[in-house]
Formats: structure tokens, sequence, C-alpha cells
């Protein structure tokens, strides 16, 4: 039994003030929040992790913490970077890895993101890993190749141990940030397509275990849909759609516990 995961990317979005008031309000209207029927996971940027850290352990216990990023190694000269340490004495549980802007726009490779999935596992760290086709991908029919490279590469050299705890993001390039959201019936389709390459990466009871979530505008009207579907565990969800404006993320955690 997967328990659904909604975990929201804010990206580079709120100071540590904007991010302690938003975790205040979103604490008070999910203060009856169950985190065995849904975890929910607020994923801040870096500079306010140490506010929503302390924000979540005093008053909002039954919501989590996630990251946005990490480098893989543990320390040294690399300017700028955050490492698995920094995050888990932050008591930091999930990380979002691969993102499609990161791959995008700061040179996040299959292999790169591979090496952060090894290092966040050696941490105890839970990696998001994303994967998605871009619109050009989709029209040209490279869907699943371009996800099966993404997944397979992402994941080489994973112990079946550590791969039960893993999380994966299918989302589609085009509904990031768009307003266009995947079809629930089209969502499922690629997401068992994951599934199925899951299986065949490692065993059955495995890849059952992990969770696959969807991400791209999803918002409160359409996230009970998606997550009927058999395959999708949960929502990826950023700027764009929800995850920002703590009222219409209540509202979604609450149209899927309902
Ligand atoms: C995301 O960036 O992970 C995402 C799903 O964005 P949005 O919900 O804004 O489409």
């Amino acid at each position: 039994m997967r328990t659904p995961l909604i975990a929201g990317n804010w990206k580079m979005n709120k100071t540590h003030l904007e991010a302690i008031h938003f975790v205040e309000q979103l604490g008070h209207e999910l203060a009856d929040h169950d985190p065995k029927k849904v975890e929910v996971v607020l994923c801040p940027p870096a500079t306010a992790l140490r506010s929503v850290q302390t924000t979540l352990d005093d008053r909002h216990q039954n919501l989590g913490l996630g990251a946005q990023n990490m480098h893989h190694e543990n320390e040294g000269a690399f300017t700028g970077e955050i490492s698995p340490l920094m995050l888990k004495s932050l008591r930091v549980k999930y990380v979002i890895l691969g993102h499609s802007e990161r791959r995008q726009m700061f040179g996040d490779t299959n292999e790169s993101v591979n090496a952060k999935v090894r290092a966040a596992f050696a941490h105890d760290l839970v990696p998001i890993m994303c994967c998605g086709e871009t619109d050009l991908e989709r029209e040209n029919n490279h869907t699943e190749a371009r996800i099966e490279a993404q997944v397979r590469e992402g994941l080489a050299g994973l112990t079946e141990d550590r791969a039960r705890r893993l999380v994966v993001a299918y989302e589609p390039v085009w509904a990031i940030g768009t307003g266009k959201t995947a079809t629930p019936e089209d969502a499922q389709t690629t997401i068992s397509f994951i599934r199925g390459l899951l299986t065949d990466l490692f065993a059955d009871e495995v890849s059952s275990a992990i969770r696959i979530l969807y991400g791209g505008s999803m918002k409160s009207g359409n996230a009970a849909s998606l997550l009927r579907q058999s395959d999708i565990d949960g929502g990826l969800v950023g700027g764009a759609s929800a995850s920002l404006d703590a009222s219409e993320f209540a509202a979604m955690i609450k149209a899927v516990t309902a």
C-alpha cells in the first residue's frame, strides 16, 4: 500500500519570513491533517529551509520538509552548492533531483542526477527524481525513449533496498507552469510505463512500493481525478499552480483526502 505524497516545489519564491508566514497559515488550515492518509512535503528555497524546519518542528509536525536540489559531494570547493550533509542536519527528508528546470538551465544530466540520487540515499535522504518529455519530444513520439533513458540512467547502480524508498515524479515539461495538465488517462499511461521500467530494474515487490507522482499544473480542481488513477501516487506541485498559495494548497490536500 503506497501512501500518497503531495510535495510543494516553491522554486525561487518566498523569503524566509514569507516562508514562515506560509507555513503558519497552511499548518492552521491543515491542523487536523493525518499524514498517514497523504504525506505533505514543503520544498522551500535553501535560504528558508532552516526557518521552515523550526516552524514545522515547533508547531506543524504533520507536514514534512524537502529541498529542491543538492550537490553529490559532502563538502568541498563547490561555490554556491549545498551538500547532503547540510540537508540532513536540517532534518530534511526529501530532495527533488533532476527537475526539468535544472536539466534545461543548470546543466543537470542523467549522469549527474544519478550521482545525486546515490548520494541522497547514502545520507538517508529520499530522492524525488524527476523525468518527463518536452513538447517537441511528445510531438515526435519520443516520450517513452526520453523517459526510459532518464529512469534507467538516473537509477543506475541502485540497490533494491534503497530503491523501495525512492519517489519518481513524472513531469511533462509542456505542462510545467503552463496551466496545461495531462489528462488523468494520459498521465496514467506514461506513469504505468515508468512502473514497467521499474519492474524491469527491480523485483516486483520493490517496483510496486515505489511512489510515482504526477507534476504539471496540478491544482485543487484536478488533483483528485489524477490521484484516482491506479499508478499515480501523488503530485509535485510548483509555483504556477498551487504550491505558493496556502489556501489553494490546503484545498488541494483536502480534495485528495476527502
Ligand atoms: C514543477 O515545477 O515541479 C511543477 C509541477 O510546476 P507547476 O505545478 O507550476 O506546473
